[in-house]
């Protein structure tokens, strides 16, 4: 079994553990985030802070200006979108390489989609809620990295789909630095439960592409993956497709057990259908038994162990797995 990960790059919202910068001049602490700082390299930004608005600050507004937007400070009567975009605009180019980020929710500067936004300057009721500057620039920059903020990583589906995608990306990242067919081979090979357990469809059009049957330079095989990566990890993952995938994999270690065996691993992948049993039990179980059996097909599986083990012990009570 693989132990090595990559180290992914995650752009984070500084106040969130990072610095005391909100405008209170408070501090948010993240057990997720904390969690993840020794495996990940975190790029804290404050696009508030670092175009000038000191700490504390007058709270701005986000409003709705015609197709675009104003951002407002009533307590000053100014408007900051200038000063706000121009920071803006050199985070976004200074971090090309980023795997993900984790923004702060609501805020008018880096909520990425339940931020309020205002009718006007001089309408100040709710228009409806969505992203704030920073935050609706990043999704656009960087569409298709593990995005998510805070509040929804609590979620335990977001969370798991943010960590698989954000440690897969990483790892292609690192691949396409050099990028020649064979690694590309053995890339898609080891990925290929997560990627069956994510959309079968798509994982076998990716196949179509590394087999490369149109000779293509290496290059392009590689820039045509990575977009259909990006679609296969479009969504987080379903119940049935996992379902399917672990008896996918319990198929490689049957032949192997005795009855009383089979009927334990079944019975596990039953609970966890019936959101009794984390997924991480069952994918353990199958491990232990691919470790006994020497199969090395299952050890080199990322489904198995998709990022550090140390990071799979975030609260999975099988709460809050389907996405609503
Ligand atoms: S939400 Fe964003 S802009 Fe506001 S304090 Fe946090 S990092 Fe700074």
């Amino acid at each position: 079994m693989n132990e090595t990960f990559p180290r992914p790059k995650v752009l984070v919202s500084r106040c969130l553990g990072f610095a005391a910068c909100r405008y209170d001049g408070q501090i948010l602490n993240n057990s997720l985030i904390e969690q993840l700082q020794p495996h990940v390299e975190m790029i804290p930004v404050c696009p508030e802070t670092d175009c000038g608005l000191g700490i504390p600050r007058a709270p701005i507004r986000l409003c709705q200006a015609g197709e675009g937007f104003v951002v407002y400070q009533p307590a000053t009567g100014r408007e900051v979108t200038a000063q706000l975009q121009a920071t803006i605009d050199s985070i976004l180019t200074s971090h090309p390489q980023i795997d993900g980020a984790i923004l702060k929710s609501k805020s008018p500067s880096c909520g990425l989609f339940d931020t309020k936004i205002y009718q006007g300057i001089d309408k100040p009721q709710f228009l409806k809620k969505g992203g704030g500057l920073f935050g609706e620039q990043v999704l656009l920059t960087f569409a298709g990295r593990s995005i998510e903020d805070e509040m929804r990583l609590t979620n335990f589906s977001l969370r798991e789909h943010f960590l698989i995608k954000l440690y897969t990306l990483a790892r292609f990242r690192h691949l396409s630095e050099h990028p020649e067919m064979g690694p590309l081979v053995a890339f898609h090979a080891s990925h290929k439960l997560l990627f069956l357990a994510y959309n079968q469809s798509r994982f076998r059009l990716a196949g179509k592409i590394v087999a490369n049957h149109g000779r293509l330079p290496a290059v392009e095989v590689f820039r045509l993956y990575r977009e259909e990566l990006l679609r296969i990890l479009d969504a987080p993952l379903r119940i049935p497709g996992v379902i399917n995938t672990l008896y996918h994999a319990f198929g490689w270690i049957s032949e192997h057990l005795e009855s009383v065996e089979k009927e334990y691993v079944i019975n596990s992948i039953e609970e966890y259908r019936d959101e009794r049993l984390p997924l991480q039990a069952v994918t353990r179980l199958i491990e232990a038994h691919s470790i006994r059996f020497g199969n090395q097909y299952l050890q080199q599986q990322v489904f198995l162990r998709p990022y550090p083990r140390a990071l799979a012990g975030l609260s999975d009570s099988g709460r809050g797995r389907e996405v609503h």
